[in-house]
């Protein structure tokens, strides 16, 4: 009997453990879906190995997590360019997200996911808002775990916002809402490679209600949930208008502020709204690309950190991002806050990949399985190359990946044990060129609709 599945040597690992430990020449040894052990020199009983692969000149890292995405949207890339949020989703994602139908969400879902996996990324978290037909959130799904990544699928409600611009088809009560996710849970098997939550979309187009409803459900389920918040000042403009208080006050009151909530966004969090996140245990999922190119602004990430506030990344929809890569989310993570604190250590390299790895995996509710790489935790890693023209040479390789690298310098991608990515080949058999010419033509029907 074979004792390990995959063998990996000569790797520079980067384990992103608590003592930040680098181990050169490192070998780690790989058995089903986990990591079965990690070190210099040879594994115990090592003769007996299905796969073994020479990482020599190539670093070893915990696979990234991108905790916040609208998959639909990459079939959307460049709709609403140079617009303010609400204006932008009423020339994209809004009257896009009403006429698509389940073969362009799946073929949505695999553009994303690919270029997910090539760019390093190991597990996703999609945040699911076209709800007017429970088939489209059964192709996105099936679209995802086609391609091999992780995932969470996060079926979002809207109970109000038509005077935002949110189409009445998408607009449902909460409790129809709940009674959809328990439908999608039992029609979907959950385990660690799949899991569904809920949330609400977004503070204009939820009631009070809404919020308390599903925060019934979701405690009775022990469901994690997610929503923006505090993405532009809009969130605040209603919250006042229909309730009289800051949205995070009105969160808190309800005891909607957990250690299950993920918040998206959050650029105008106040210190009070911070020091209130830590307290509850509310992870952020930090999105600087959509954040910068919507001009909402920039969040107070160094702050949150340094408060102790659990910090993640996502990439958000590719319509408001142009891109599904979770090393230019990094870049920008880093260089945002350097810039407007005028201070070049307020976020380091090291920083930044852990929220990507360690940050993602807490943010999701696998904290104890994914985010490092140590004998036990679940198999997802990425074999960083640096020996390309972008990031050559390599005097520092968390500072190469960070800020000198792109989708080239991934050359292995692995989940949960298996090689779904490496060297341009995809294991699931779907080509990357015939995929962008059924998504050119699925967009050209698209645009006759709209
Ligand atoms: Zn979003």
């Amino acid at each position: 009997m074979k004792t390990y599945d995959l063998v990996i040597r000569n790797a520079e690992i980067h384990t992103m453990d608590d003592q930040n430990r680098v181990i050169d020449h490192g070998t780690l040894a790989i058995k089903g879906d986990t990591i079965a052990w990690i070190g210099q020199g040879e594994p115990p009983e090592c003769a007996k190995t299905e796969r073994e692969m020479d990482a020599a000149g190539m670093a070893l890292f915990p696979g990234f997590i991108d905790t916040h995405i609208h998959i639909f949207q990459s079939l959307l890339k460049g709709l609403g360019a140079d617009h303010r949020l609400i204006e932008w989703l009423n020339l994209s994602a809004l009257p896009y997200g009403r006429i698509m139908t389940p073969n362009q969400h799946k073929l949505a879902a695999q553009l994303a996911c690919m270029e997910a996996l090539k760019s390093g990324c190991t597990s996703i978290c999609e945040f699911f808002y076209t709800n007017q037909d429970a088939e489209l959130a059964h192709a996105c799904i099936e679209g995802m775990q086609s391609t091999g990544i992780r995932s969470v699928f996060i079926r979002v409600f809207q109970d109000t916002g038509e005077e935002y611009g949110m189409p009445t088809e998408f607009i449902e009560p909460a409790d129809r809402a709940m009674r959809e996710v328990a439908a999608l849970k039992k029609q979907f098997h959950e385990d660690d490679m799949f899991t569904i939550w809920t949330g609400p979309d977004v503070t204009w187009s939820t009631t009070k209600q809404g919020y308390q409803t599903m925060l019934e459900y979701c405690q009775s389920e022990h469901v994690r949930y997610s929503m923006h918040l505090k993405e532009t000042e809009v969130d605040n403009e209603m919250c006042f208008r229909y309730y009289g208080k800051d949205i995070v006050d009105l969160l808190e009151e309800i005891g909607f502020l957990t250690d299950q909530m993920l918040a998206v966004h959050c650029v105008n969090l106040t210190p009070d709204d911070i020091r209130r996140f830590a307290a509850h245990g509310v992870s952020i999922s930090h999105n600087p690309a959509p954040n910068l190119y919507l001009g909402s602004g920039i969040p107070p990430i160094p702050e949150s950190l340094k408060s102790g506030v659990n910090v993640a990344l996502g990439t958000d929809g590719a319509a408001s991002n142009n891109s599904t890569d979770m090393l230019e989310t990094m870049k920008l993570a880093a260089l945002i806050q350097k810039g407007i604190h005028r201070d070049a250590s307020v976020i380091t390299a090291g920083q930044v990949i852990r929220m990507a790895t360690r940050g993602g995996a807490k943010a999701i509710g696998m904290e104890g399985k994914l985010g490092i790489l140590e004998a036990g935790r679940k198999a997802d890693m990425i074999l960083f190359d640096p020996c390309h023209l972008k990031s050559c040479p390599n005097h520092d390789t968390e500072a190469a990946m960070v800020y000198a690298s792109s989708e080239e310098n991934i050359d292995t991608t692995i989940v949960n044990g298996k090689i779904v990515y490496r060297k341009g080949v995809f294991a699931s058999g779907i080509a990357e060129t015939e995929l962008c010419r059924r998504i050119e033509a699925e967009v050209q029907k698209m645009k006759v609709l709209v």
